[in-house]
This record gives C-alpha cells, sequence and structure tokens, in this order.
C-alpha cells in the first residue's frame, strides 16, 4: 500500500522504516525492506505492525544505502512473510502498489519456462518475469522495461538490483509515484508525505512513466519510451 525508495549517502534501513511509517495511516497488514550494498541484494519482512520490522532489524540488520521498502495491504495472498514484499526473483527485487490483473496469464507462461513460484501474489510474476528476462541477457533496466510492458492493472512499481548499487527503476500506472531529488541523493515514495523530512524537491510521475532513478538524477520515460520532462516542484508539507 505505501512505496519508498533510497539511494542515499547514510544506512538506509532506518531511513526507509521511518518514510514507511509516514504511511501508516493509509493502513497495511506486514511490511519490508531490501538493500543492496557491494552488489548482494538482501531483505527483511515481517507480518503486522512497522514496530515487528524493525525489531526484526535489531536481530538480524540489513546494510546498504540503496534499498526499497513496503508496506502491504493484501489483495493476492494472505498476509504472511512470504508475501510480503519485497519479492525477491534472483537477481531483482520489487515493491508493489495495485493488482497486476493478468498475473495468472504471465504465471502460466512462466511455468512453461521452468519458473516455480514460492507465493500467492500477483508481485511475485514481476520479480520473475523481470528475472527472465535478465536471464535472457537483458541489461536490469532493459528487462524491467519489457517486464513492465507486459503488464495489465493499476500499480506503481520498484525495482532494485544485486550488482546494482546505485539503481532503482520505478513506474507507474494508476497507482501515484513520486521521485524525490536531494543533493547526491534520490528518493522515490508513493507519496511526497513519505520524503517529507527527506526532500521538498519533488517531480511526480505521470501516468505510463517509467523512471531510471540513479544517485546523479532521474530519467524519466512516458509509456511510449520517448524521454519525458517532469518539472522537479518544491512542496510544503507539514510534518
Ligand atoms: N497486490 C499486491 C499484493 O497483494 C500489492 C498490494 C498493495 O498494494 O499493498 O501483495
Amino acid at each position: 500500500c505505501g512505496i519508498v525508495g533510497v539511494l542515499g549517502s547514510h544506512e538506509a534501513a532506518p531511513i526507509l522504516v521511518e518514510a514507511l511509517k509516514r504511511l501508516e495511516y493509509r493502513g497495511y497488514d506486514s511490511a519490508g525492506i531490501a538493500t543492496v550494498e557491494d552488489g548482494i541484494l538482501d531483505r527483511r519482512r515481517a507480518v503486522g505492525k512497522l514496530v515487528n520490522l524493525s525489531d526484526l532489524l535489531v536481530h538480524e540488520p540489513l546494510t546498504g544505502k540503496s534499498g526499497i521498502g513496503h508496506t502491504r495491504w493484501a489483495t493476492h495472498g494472505a498476509p504472511t512473510v512470504k508475501n510480503a514484499h519485497p519479492h525477491q526473483a534472483g537477481r531483482v527485487a520489487v515493491v508493489h502498489n495495485g493488482i497486476i490483473e493478468n498475473f495468472r496469464e504471465l504465471r502460466a507462461e512462466l511455468a512453461d519456462h521452468g519458473v516455480s513460484f514460492v507465493t500467492q501474489t500477483d508481485t511475485e510474476t514481476v520479480a520473475l518475469l523481470t528475472e527472465h528476462y535478465m536471464s535472457q541477457g537483458a541489461a536490469p533496466v532493459e528487462a524491467a522495461r519489457q517486464a513492465l510492458g507486459r503488464l495489465h492493472g493499476a500499480f506503481a512499481l520498484a525495482f532494485l538490483f544485486s550488482g546494482e548499487d546505485d539503481l532503482i527503476v520505478a513506474a507507474r500506472k494508476g497507482s501515484p509515484l513520486a521521485i524525490g531529488h536531494g543533493d547526491g541523493e534520490m528518493f522515490v515514495g508513493s507519496d511526497a508525505i513519505a520524503l517529507a523530512p527527506l526532500t521538498d524537491r519533488i517531480s511526480y510521475l505521470e501516468e505510463g512513466d517509467s523512471a531510471v532513478v540513479t544517485r546523479a538524477g532521474v530519467e524519466i520515460r512516458d509509456a511510449h519510451g520517448r524521454l519525458a520532462n517532469r518539472p522537479v516542484k518544491t512542496v510544503q508539507i507539514g510534518d
């Protein structure tokens, strides 16, 4: 139900949990984060309130300055740890708001390629599809774009990749997504409120946009793959 992402200069885990807290008012049943450090992608997930995720992180810390986070409101698959986001398939981790309407067709197609599933969610399909394209030789951004081109439904998505300490791919179709611009840091949030303590410089993705985010900035393309200019606005959001 909430998405956050950070390519920062400090440890990402506490920043991600704090940003997710600012989205708590939207309601959720589970939460999780993934980080990448020195190319290694890892994740932690917990059912229930964010404090459960924080407690888990005390016992099983997650280091790294790049990461994505999610609060889930289950639509497909029970609210369990296994079904919580981020979903990981090989080299890619994905967080998702909304519903992938054609996930059953995509699952069947992936099953034909010998891919197996560990969750009941629609979201896992996005991770598996992206990993599938990477296994066919696509680079991370290209693989994510290929997967995005296959999805029907209303969604916001953020992708994090192993081997890529400075990359988040984000996309919006029917569910809002904001890009936060810091100084040598970049952020992603389903709501600018999540990013309020981090930056007040926000650009909003439009319908069908996808974004390649690095610490140097963001490159946004529209639904037709054309470079798009989405203005950076200074927003005022109270604490
Ligand atoms: N459909 C996804 C799921 O059930 C995402 C739900 C959400 O927006 O939190 O996991």
